[in-house]
């Protein structure tokens, strides 16, 4: 997962110059890279040739050393996105308008600082945000408006800070409430005594969130929850999964995953096995990152969409029998971008395969890469530090560097700090439009293992959001704020353990097929996999038991 995830680049922008037309642009590959990027539509043009990179492959050098020289020399787009209209600093994105650096989405209008998000509008700082409206630091939440500082909710409106709710409104800082109205910490109040005490809470200021923030946390330590969010499922194991069937291990699947493993953020797919950002069609995939799309037999692959029986490729489009290429499209025989005929493929491939065995990669570290292993990560054109690896596998500079991966600096900026977050305003009606002007320094500092940016601008989008909902200005910076949202879910990990509840009686009584006498205590025996580690706080339930004390 780690290696795959060191491929992509979701969140890192640089200033670069297209290869084709020598015009300044932003890209995801940095200059250091080594890449030949071209601006995102000159790339799309068909005015110019990626087999003219081809190359003979070479038995005298490892087949990852030939694919790296080969990867730098063909050109890639500056930037994966597809159908944006007036997106600025957006990477993996499509049917999109008005975006400001969004990340990894589909389907969206006037979002800024987001990631992962599926047909929704208006909402800022938020990550996995599905048919959302109006919200804003929300992760994992579903059809939602006017949701603000909360997790893994459905359905919800006008609230703050909730968690595991659905179809609530008027909640603030509750746990587990399902389909309820003017709640504060899971305790009802009339219509009239919530909006006196909402006011007493001061929730426009910086300050009197940050309290709700510290009470609500203690509320969701002390709370019960379930072991895994899975629903319309069979037969599965992993967390956040809906509508999939015989597959283990899975993070964020949906829509029909079928006998897959160790997938995360994948939708209709069968037959698959380690995949990220994977699907949309697709049979038989194995150890790729952002591939599919009616794609079958795709193997470690990354950005390959349709084709099938793609091996080792990178940013190829609907090509078949291809091993080790990159930039190609509708392209069939071709290896390292050389075109071959039918019998030359099938004569060369297997000796290629078994040259691998024989040759194997080796890396600074000494790790060993032969036919079957993924990409090195320290072959990637990214720093570790600008991927994806970075936000789930976090490693500072000098970890980086003992693990042999590539650290990338900073690009240089030429801007002064004219404020540090400690010097903004309590409440956003204490703010002037002048704050557009300031350059502003993030709390963390560069002292955090969050891609920190060190300092950052506000934005009239982003002035006009906070005015119209009431709303302080933070004191991170994007990137830092997008940290501490991935860290309000659960790792993307499991561990085995059994539900803790314990002689619990709903007011429907006792669970029947569960409950175990064991020392005089009712306990419940079901076991499951769960993303709670066995450390944590919180008391973990089995389905049953959970349902028949939430509902
Ligand atoms: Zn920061
Ligand atoms: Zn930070
Ligand atoms: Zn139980």
């Amino acid at each position: 997962m780690q290696r795959r995830f060191g491929w992509r680049n979701e969140r890192s922008f640089f200033r670069n110059k297209c290869a084709k037309t020598g015009k300044d642009i932003i890209a995801t590959f940095s200059p250091e890279s080594g890449m030949t990027v071209y601006d995102r539509d000159e790339w799309w043009k068909d005015n110019w040739d990626p087999t003219l990179c081809g190359r003979e492959y070479d038995f005298n050098k490892p087949f990852f050393t030939q694919f790296k020289e080969l990867l730098k020399n063909v050109p890639v787009p500056s930037v994966f996105n597809a159908r944006t209209v007036d997106c600025f600093y957006t990477q993996h994105t499509g049917d999109f308008k008005n975006g400001y650096l969004v990340m990894a989405s589909w389907g969206g209008e006037d979002i800024s600082y987001a990631a992962r998000v599926q047909r929704s509008k208006d909402s800022m700082d938020v990550f996995v945000l599905m048919n959302g409206e109006m919200c804003y630091e929300c992760v994992g939440v579903s059809k939602s408006y006017r949701l603000f500082f909360s997790c893994n909710c459905d359905g919800c409106d006008n609230s703050y800070f909730l968690y595991d709710c659905k179809g609530c409104s008027n909640c603030v800082g509750c746990v587990n409430l399902r389909n309820k109205s003017y709640y504060i910490f899971n305790i009802p109040y009339s219509r009239e005594e919530y909006l006196a005490k909402i006011k007493e809470l001061h929730l426009s200021s910086r300050e009197g969130l940050s309290r709700i923030k510290k009470e609500f946390e203690e509320l969701k330590l002390h709370s019960i929850q379930k072991f895994a969010n899975i629903s319309n499922s069979v037969d599965v194991t992993g967390d956040n999964i809906s509508n999939c069937s015989s597959s283990r291990t899975m993070f964020d699947t949906s829509n029909g995953v079928k006998d897959c493993k160790y997938i995360q953020n994948g939708l209709e797919m069968n037959d698959g096995y380690d995949g990220y950002g994977v699907g949309a069609g697709s049979e038989l995939l194995y150890e790729s990152f952002d591939t599919g799309v009616q794609g079958f037999r795709q193997c470690f692959c990354g950005i390959v969409y349709g084709g099938m029986n793609v091996y080792y490729s990178y940013n190829c489009h609907n090509c078949k029998n291809c091993f080790g290429c990159s930039g190609l499209q509708k392209r069939e025989y071709c290896i390292l971008n050389k075109q071959y005929s039918k019998e030359e493929y099938e004569t060369l491939l297997p000796k290629i395969k078994r040259h691998m065995d024989e040759m194997p990669y080796i890396d600074k570290k000494g790790r060993i890469y032969r036919y079957g292993e993924f990409f090195p990560v320290e072959l990637s054109p990214f720093g570790y530090n600008k991927t994806v690896a970075q936000e789930y596998f976090p490693f500072t500079k000098e970890e980086i560097e003992r693990e042999g991966y590539v650290y990338e600096g900073e690009q240089e900026r030429n801007y002064t700090i004219t404020k540090t977050w400690g010097d903004l305003p309590d409440t956003i009606n204490q703010v002037g439009d002048d704050i557009m002007n300031d350059v502003i320094r993030c709390k963390h500092n560069g002292n955090c293992v969050h891609q920190c940016s060190t300092a950052f601008k506000i934005t009239s989008a982003e002035l006009g959001f906070y005015r119209r909902f009431d709303l302080p200005l933070p004191e991170l910076c994007s990137n830092c704020r997008h940290y501490e949202r991935l860290v309000q879910r659960n790792p993307m990990k499991l561990w085995h353990r059994q539900c803790q509840c314990v002689g619990t009686k709903s007011e429907n009584g006792v669970y029947q097929n569960t409950i175990q006498h064991h020392h005089g205590v009712e306990k419940c025996s079901n076991e499951f996999e769960t993303s709670y580690s066995p450390e944590r706080k919180e008391i973990v339930y089995c389905e049953q038991c959970y349902q028949a004390e939430v509902a």
